[in-house]
C-alpha cells in the first residue's frame, strides 16, 4: 500500500508542491535523497563515477529529469548532457549516459528530439560513449521504440530498456534483438493498468528470466538492471551472468554489496549514478520500491 502510495504521490504536482513547502518534509525527503543522488552537479557524480571506475566498476550516468514541455528548457537538458559527456569523457572513455527522451524534447516535438539525440550520439562517439534511452510510462512506448529504431540503424552507440511489467514487451524484445543496439531489462517503475502490466509478483521474476533468455539465447547485448537478490541468483545458477555481452547494472546506493560480490566473482557490473536538482520523482520511485528507506531515514535522522 505505501508502495502505491508513493507511486501515486511522485505524479501528483499538488501533492509535490505541498510536501516540498513543508520544512520538514523537505529535509527529510532531501535527507533521504541524497543517499541515491550523487548530488546537484556534474561534477558531484562524475567524483563518484571515478571512484567507481578505480574499483572495477563501469558506469552509467543520468542528469535527472523528464516530462519537459518547454522548447528552450528541453535545450538546456541536452546541452547538459553533452556538457557530462565532455566533462567524463576527458577523465575517462566508455561511459554510458542514460536519458529521458521526454526531457530532451519528445514532448516538443519528434523532429527536436531526434535532433538532440544525433547531437548527443555524436559527441558520445567522441569517446566510446554509449547513450542508454530509459523507457517511461506505457503511453510513450511506441513513440521511444520509433526514435530508438530510427537512430540504432545509424549509430552503434544507442541502446534502450524495455519494462518487463508490460505485457507488450515480449512482442518489442522479439524484434528489438534483430536491431544491434544493447537492451537493458527492467522490472518498470511506473504504476500501469492491470490489462497492460503485471504488479510485482512471482509471475513477473518468472517472466523477467524468460526475456533475459530471449536476449541471452541469441547471444545479444544485454544489461540485467534488477536490484533483486533472488531473481540475480536464479540467473547466475544458470550460467547467463558469465556470458559474453551480459552485464549486471544497478542503481546507485542500493544494493552494492550484492554488485561487489558479482564483481568480485568476475560477472561485468555497472552501477548507474544520477544527479541534478530534480531529485523528488526519482526518489519517489525509489521509496515505492522499497519503503523501508524512509523508516532508515526517519531511524537515522532520530539517531543523529
Ligand atoms: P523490486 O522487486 O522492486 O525489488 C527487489 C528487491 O531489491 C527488494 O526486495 C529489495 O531487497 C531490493 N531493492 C529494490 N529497490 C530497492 C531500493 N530502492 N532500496 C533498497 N533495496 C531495494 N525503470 C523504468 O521504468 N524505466 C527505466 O528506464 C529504468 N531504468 C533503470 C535502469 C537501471 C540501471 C536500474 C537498476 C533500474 C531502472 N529502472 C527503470 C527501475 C526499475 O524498473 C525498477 O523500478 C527498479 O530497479 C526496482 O526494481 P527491482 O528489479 O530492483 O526489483
Amino acid at each position: 500500500e505505501m508502495a502505491s502510495a508513493f507511486k501515486k504521490l511522485a505524479r501528483d504536482e499538488e501533492k509535490k508542491a505541498s510536501v516540498l513547502q513543508s520544512d520538514e518534509w523537505y529535509s527529510l525527503l532531501l535527507k533521504v535523497a541524497k543517499r541515491f543522488v550523487a548530488g546537484d552537479t556534474k561534477e558531484e557524480a562524475i567524483q563518484q563515477a571515478m571512484e567507481l571506475l578505480k574499483k572495477g566498476y563501469d558506469i552509467s550516468l543520468e542528469y535527472i529529469g523528464e516530462n519537459i514541455r518547454d522548447e528552450k528548457m528541453s535545450i538546456d537538458a541536452k546541452d547538459e548532457c553533452i556538457a557530462c559527456i565532455q566533462a567524463i569523457g576527458r577523465k575517462a572513455r566508455g561511459a554510458t549516459l542514460s536519458l529521458d527522451l521526454s526531457h530532451i524534447g519528445l514532448l516538443v516535438n519528434r523532429q527536436l528530439t531526434l535532433k538532440h539525440m544525433r547531437e548527443l550520439l555524436n559527441e558520445a562517439k567522441r569517446y566510446d560513449h554509449m547513450i542508454m534511452i530509459s523507457m517511461e510510462e506505457a503511453t510513450k512506448t511506441d513513440v521511444i521504440l520509433d526514435v530508438y529504431k530510427e537512430l540504432v540503424v545509424e549509430y552503434q552507440n544507442i541502446g534502450i530498456t524495455v519494462q518487463a511489467q508490460l505485457h507488450r514487451s515480449e512482442a518489442d524484445i522479439k524484434e528489438l534483438i534483430h536491431y544491434p543496439g544493447k537492451i537493458r531489462i527492467v522490472k518498470g517503475a511506473y504504476q500501469e493498468d492491470e490489462g497492460i502490466s503485471l504488479p510485482r509478483s512471482k509471475e513477473l521474476d518468472d517472466r523477467y528470466i524468460q526475456l533475459v533468455k530471449v536476449i541471452t539465447n541469441v547471444y545479444h547485448p544485454i544489461s540485467i538492471a534488477t536490484h533483486d537478490e533472488k531473481l540475480i541468483k536464479r540467473l547466475f545458477n544458470q550460467g547467463i551472468l558469465h556470458q559474453k555481452g551480459v552485464e549486471c547494472e544497478m542503481l546507485y546506493g542500493i544494493q552494492p554489496n550484492l554488485l561487489k560480490e558479482l564483481k568480485s566473482q568476475g560477472v561485468a557490473t555497472k552501477v548507474y549514478i544520477v544527479y541534478g536538482t530534480e531529485w523528488y520523482l526519482y526518489l519517489c520511485h525509489r521509496i515505492a520500491e522499497y519503503p523501508p528507506n524512509i523508516y532508515r531515514a526517519v531511524t537515522s535522522m532520530l539517531d543523529s
